[in-house]
């Protein structure tokens, strides 16, 4: 008897439902998408428990015959799809018949629906694949689906399943991003008794937007309108003896029109991390490699590499022209022609971008947006940065031994052979803020504190020299030059003054005594689902570190007093810098964690900007403070802090050894 045997359908399921179904924020993305290809214009989301425990989707859409109801369980049964050829033009957001069989295979699931056909409804009871009970009932027209203890039968996958937090976030960003993409349609998410969404249909995008994010967040962005672009298929090249037949099919050769909307933020705005990023072919939320490139090449030189911007993308092409059929969970496509698509998406938002705002801020001289870009960083890079300079505070020798370079080369300076190798030069084809004679201008280059690993370690610069440094004047009004017992140092005054703020914030937070100064007026601050949740998680450790906040209304919070130092104008900022929180992060950040990123979010803040010019007593003042700190030698953010030019390089530079 042979080996091989077809696996039984129950069998099946399951291992679809692995791919189908991660976490409870893939069964609400499955079944919002069912309830839209029925047409429903009200769809409410209900969890309990980050979706462990029930998720539950209500719609008023078109609902199912019996028969089909029954149907809808099985191995791709679907509705939407009849032969190959449809395959290639998807006009719906399901096709691959297999959401619901998979989720019935893994939780208790209740189906409720109605069609409007029917007069009486059908009640179906599935747990683990089983069907329990199928009957009538009275019910409204539409659809409502409650799926109870997901993987209660697959306690491998049950183990995989984030904080209960974590599982919320997921599920609110995603039916967040749902409501922008439906202007149109009423969404609703309800986790146990609190309300973190509620939408009603609006006219444009644009009022969406302001209903899910704020005024704040609208102010900030850049309406793209409707962008178009042709793709024309050059006439198929057919060889002599072929002619006849020829191998393209005619429409082929028929332009193509690719449509792109949707908002992007200024290049000021800049996000830590790709959590606000959102793109959309064809109404469907995708992660697209090819699409996030298009858009960080779009704001090229307008932003740090390592900042994000804030977008929310809606591209609309043909449907053959983008092949949905790549994995179960359809959050992946495949462009037929991949660099026009990438092109267009580049040149039309950086053509917005650069229409709305043609002096980019990015010298230094144009604003002090400038210095608080120069120390953004996307979350992750800054988390894990914080935990190395923490690891090399704790093991760095007051006094550097040789070797130290290369147990903590985080934290250990390696000046580049050649000229003065942090600045770049930035010539007069770069469009300046104020057109000023004097170009070119200093700009500073975008670092990261990362040290180019082919770099070979230089004898370390001794932590104890800073404390007899004699400053000597400023150089840009940014950097501080000061000569050393050996050696030229430049230090970046921002970030040295941010390190100092940095440890004396956590220091003060531990002894339980933090500097704060009292608002004159209340701050009334709009926060979105997403920051609603982190709020409610680390409002306590907030409050603690000199943030007086409360709750204020539904997803409003107001703070009475905030920490010494941060201007008034950037409180707001600094908030929102506190409640971005990466994906990643958001399963393994600790309280320490956020300690820590709230200190470093003030301390930037706080801290003197670059160009501001210094006197002599200050610049004194700010090396003292900083030879005084545990780190002086990389900011909160990981970036370096001081840079020094040794004696023996300027001895060999001026050919004297
Ligand atoms: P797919 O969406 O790929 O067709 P699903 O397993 O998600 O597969 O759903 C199976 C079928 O059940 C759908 O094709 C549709 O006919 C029906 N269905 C599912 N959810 C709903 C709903 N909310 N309203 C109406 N019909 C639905
Ligand atoms: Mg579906």
């Amino acid at each position: 008897m042979g080996r091989i045997r077809v696996l039984p359908d129950q069998v099946a399921n399951k291992i679809a439902a692995g791919e189908v179904v991660e976490r409870p924020a893939s069964v609400v993305k499955e079944l919002l998408e069912n309830s839209l290809d029925a047409g429903a214009g009200e769809l409410r989301v209900e969890v309990e428990t980050g979706g462990r425990r029930l998720v539950r989707v209500a719609d008023d859409g078109a609902g199912m015959l019996r028969d089909d109801a029954l149907l809808a369980f099985e191995r791709h049964a679907t509705s939407k799809l009849r032969d190959v050829q449809d395959l290639f033009s998807i006009a719906t957001l399901g096709f691959r018949g297999e959401a619901l069989p998979s989720i019935a295979s893994v939780s208790r699931l209740l189906l409720e629906t109605r069609s409007a056909e029917e007069t009486t409804g059908t009640r179906i009871e599935i747990a683990g694949g089983k069907l329990l009970d199928c009957g009538e009932a009275a019910l409204a027209r539409g659809t409502t689906i409650t799926v109870r203890d997901l993987f209660f039968n697959v306690p491998a996958r049950r183990k995989f399943l984030r904080s209960e937090q974590t599982e919320l976030a997921h599920i609110a960003s995603l039916v967040t991003h749902y409501s922008l993409a439906h202007p149109d349609k009423t969404f609703r998410l309800l986790s146990g008794a609190s309300e973190l969404l509620s939408v009603t249909p609006v006219g444009t995008l644009r009022e969406r937007v302001y209903q899910v994010f704020g005024a704040h967040t609208l102010e900030e962005l850049v309406d793209l309108g409707a962008c178009e672009r042709e793709l024309v298929l050059p006439p198929p090249y057919v060889p002599p003896t072929e002619a006849v037949e020829s191998r393209r099919e005619p429409e082929e050769t028929l332009p193509r029109t690719f449509r792109l909307r949707g908002f992007v933020s200024r290049p000021q705005v800049q996000k830590g991390n790709r959590n606000s990023i959102f793109i959309f072919v064809n109404g469907r939320l995708i992660r697209d490699r090819l699409l996030l490139h298009a858009l960080s090449s779009a704001y090229y030189n307008l932003m740090p590499a390592a900042a994000y911007p804030f977008a929310l993308l809606f591209l609309e092409c043909e449907f053959d022209e983008v092949d949905v059929n790549v994995h179960p969970s359809k959050t992946e496509v495949r462009f037929r022609h991949q660099s026009f698509v990438h092109d267009f998406v580049r040149d039309a938002i950086r053509e917005r971008l650069i229409e709305s705002r043609p002096a980019p801020a990015f010298t230094p001289g144009a604003s002090a947006g400038a210095g608080q870009a120069a120390a953004r960083l996307p979350y992750s890079e800054f988390s894990q940065m914080l935990e190395s300079t923490a690891a090399a505070e704790v093991s760095a020798p007051p006094a550097r031994q040789a070797g130290a370079a290369e147990s903590a080369p985080e934290f250990v300076l390696r000046p580049q052979p050649g000229p003065p190798p942090r600045l770049d030069f930035e010539g007069p084809g770069i469009p300046s803020a104020e057109p000023s004679a004097e170009a070119p201008k200093w700009r500073i280059p975008d670092t990261h504190g990362a040290f180019p690993p082919e770099a070979v370690p230089p004898p370390a610069p001794s932590l104890a020299e800073l404390s007899d440094l004699r400053p000597l004047g400023q150089l840009q009004e940014s950097f501080i030059i000061a000569a050393g017992r050996d050696g030229l140092w430049i230090i970046d005054q921002h970030v040295a003054h941010e390190r100092i703020l940095f440890e004396k914030v956590l220091r003060q937070r531990a002894a339980g005594a933090v500097e704060m100064q009292s608002l004159l007026m209340p701050l009334i601050v709009q926060l979105t689902p997403g920051q609603q949740i982190e709020y409610a998680r680390i409002a306590g450790e907030l409050n603690a570190s000199g943030f007086e906040t409360e709750p204020f209304g539904n997803r409003t919070i107001a703070v009475k007093a905030a920490p010494a130092g941060i201007p008034a104008g950037e409180l707001e900022k600094v908030l929102f810098e506190i409640l971005e929180i990466a994906e990643q992060e958001l399963r393994g950040r600790s309280l320490d964690d956020v300690r820590r990123n709230i200190a470093a979010s003030i301390a930037c803040r706080a801290a003197i900007k670059i160009n501001t010019r210094l006197d002599h007593s200050k610049m004194e003042w700010l090396l003292r403070r900083l030879a005084a700190t545990d780190c002086p030698m990389s900011c909160p953010h990981g970036r370096p802090i001081a840079l020094q030019y040794p004696t023996r390089e300027i001895l060999k530079a001026f050919h004297r050894i």
